[in-house]
């Protein structure tokens, strides 16, 4: 255990006397997959200067957070991780218009809720995101999209607090770097999103609604939601649906304990019962092992795997990347 930790948990209770701060919080209660062991701490800081102070007092100590938004696309450690701080956005949920008709977003806002605040002002453009579970800050992170859209096509600009500077920036679209569900965000680590705003086009509220309503029914009749899982489990390979190359190799219900290809969409890694991180872990590289064989291509997580005896140590100019790398051998 961190002895640095455990003074960095002490400094920001006394800091922060009426926040949540939870200890030793079993993170499969609020991961998706519904997978995972206890992280060290767990803060939920109510506004975004309490969340860059907590930044600042970890990085006295050397440590960075483990940033969090809904974990719908995260899964934790079986052993839980006894040396994170983590921070979830939770309670950053202002939302609201600008006087120049954009909307403003805090990082912890839902993607259902910011889809449907557009939709009642008349703003067209994210009715792809209705459906989607995440969080501002998380759907950024990874680009998300669906059905056409993405994030990084209406989002304006976005503000994030730089830990290895201790500095806010303000990007604007063409410097987060969007990319097929990933952006600079994910690629550099370090960045801690705290708002956005969004540049919508006007449009009529009730075709609006009817978009959203039609999405979420095609995801009702298409998709295992009655079962934990992070979505897609792995990217669209350039030229292939990886769904359909999963269904190809005969991996459809194919499952390794509690992980298990979903019988209903073969992109989807469900839980369909004591699933663990390790089977995940197993299931994926099966998955991927055998599509490759049979088809010579590469598929690629989009889901996120934490790596047990994980540490966010701030000691240099950048803050390590934390995935697990299907490639390593060692794993
Ligand atoms: C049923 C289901 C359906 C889904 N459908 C889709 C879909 O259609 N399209 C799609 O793209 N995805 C989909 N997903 C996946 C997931 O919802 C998205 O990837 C979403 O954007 C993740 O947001 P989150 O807030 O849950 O992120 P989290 O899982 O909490 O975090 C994701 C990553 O972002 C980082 N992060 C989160 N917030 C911040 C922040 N404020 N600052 C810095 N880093 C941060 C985390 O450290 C992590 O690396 C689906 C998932 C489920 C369970």
């Amino acid at each position: 255990m961190l002895e640095n930790l455990e003074k960095a948990i002490l400094e920001i209770k006394e800091a922060f006397p009426g926040m949540k701060l939870l200890e030793n919080e079993d993170m499969s209660r609020h991961a998706s997959m519904k997978v995972g062991g206890p992280v060290r701490a767990l803060a939920s800081p109510s506004d975004v200067m309490s969340l860059s102070k907590i930044c600042c007092i970890l990085k006295e100590h050397e440590l960075a957070p483990l940033m969090l938004g809904n974990c719908t696309n995260t899964v934790f450690p079986d052993e839980g991780l006894e040396d994170v701080f983590a921070v979830s956005t939770e309670n950053l949920t202002k939302l609201f218009l600008l006087p120049d008709g954009a909307i403003y977003a805090e990082a912890g806002v839902s993607l259902a809720k910011l889809a449907l605040f557009a939709q009642q002002n008349g703003l067209a453009g994210l009715e792809f995101a209705s459906g989607i579970p995440g969080s501002v800050g998380g759907g950024l992170i990874m680009n998300a999209g669906a059905y056409g859209g993405e994030m990084k096509d209406s989002v304006e600009s976005v503000v994030c607090y730089y830990l290895p500077e201790q500095r806010l920036y303000e990007l604007d679209r063409e410097q987060c770097a969007f990319e097929y569900r990933s952006s600079l965000f994910k690629k550099m680590g370090g960045c801690v999103l705290l708002s956005a705003v969004f540049r919508l086009e006007k449009g009529d509220s009730e075709a609006i609604a009817e978009k959203m309503r039609d999405y979420n029914s095609r995801r009702r009749e298409k998709q295992p939601l009655d079962l934990p899982s992070c979505g897609s489990a792995f990217k669209r390979p350039e030229g292939y649906f990886a769904a359909a190359l999963i269904e190809q190799a005969g991996l459809r219900g194919f499952g390794i304990g509690g992980a298990q290809i979903s019988e209903k969409h073969c992109g989807f890694v469900v839980n369909r019962g004591g699933a663990t991180q390790e089977d995940i872990h197993a299931l994926l590289k099966h998955v991927r092992n055998t599509v490759y064989e049979k088809f010579q291509v590469e598929l690629e997580p989009e889901m996120i795997l934490l790596p047990p005896g994980m540490q966010l140590l701030d000691r240099g100019p950048a803050v390590p990347r934390h995935l697990i790398n299907l490639n390593d051998p060692t794993l």
